[in-house]
């Protein structure tokens, strides 16, 4: 794990955050800049950069991190109302932390195409 990698700080307890949901394999917890009334990141344990770095082990984790993302909208009261999943790869892709992770977006009517 990089030592200055924040989620993996999170995912080891050694950082603050508001966790709403963690297992072995994956951690969730509130966005500390909400973009949305309901604004969830669910990460796996172990340090992937991104999307881009995935091979076919460690992409056995994604299809969990949408399991707990469904899980977790419906905690928040949105699988009714309706809910965004997002997550983004790399500079033009608006990506600011290099340890993948899913965006849950949710308590509001969100506008598409995104910025
Ligand atoms: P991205 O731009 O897709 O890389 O998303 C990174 C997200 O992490 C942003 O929405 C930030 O607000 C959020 N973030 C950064 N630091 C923290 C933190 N310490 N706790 C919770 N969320 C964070």
């Amino acid at each position: 794990m990089p030592s200055d990698c924040i989620f993996c700080q999170i995912a080891a307890g050694e950082r603050a955050a508001d966790v709403v949901y963690a297992n072995d394999r994956v951690v969730a917890f509130r966005d500390i800049y909400p973009a949305a009334p309901t604004h969830i990141l669910i990460i796996p344990r172990q340090h992937i950069t991104g999307p881009s770095a995935l091979n076919a082990e460690t992409a056995r984790v994604v299809g969990e991190m949408f399991l707990v993302a469904g899980q977790v909208a419906a905690q928040e009261n949105l699988a009714e109302s309706g809910y965004r999943l997002v997550v983004n790869q790399g500079a033009d892709g608006g990506q600011s932390v290099f340890h993948m992770h899913l965006h849950v977006l949710g308590g509001r009517k969100l506008t598409w195409p995104p910025g």
